[in-house]
């Protein structure tokens, strides 16, 4: 269900890690961070409508 550090951004919006529920923004082609817990999933909490379609 999540993203893992690498992994290229389907869909721009915001992501929280589902380790420590940081959250960041992310743009569609952008590559997913290593999240500073370590061992991160990101997972789309609020999809960005802009570019939703
Ligand atoms: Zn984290």
């Amino acid at each position: 269900m999540g993203y893992h550090p690498g992994q290229k951004c389907p869909f721009s919006g915001h992501y929280r890690c589902a380790n420590c529920r940081l959250e960041i923004e992310l743009v569609r082609g952008d590559n997913f961070p290593p999240c500073k817990c370590g061992e991160g999933e990101w997972i789309l909490i609020r999809p960005e409508r802009k570019t939703f379609r």
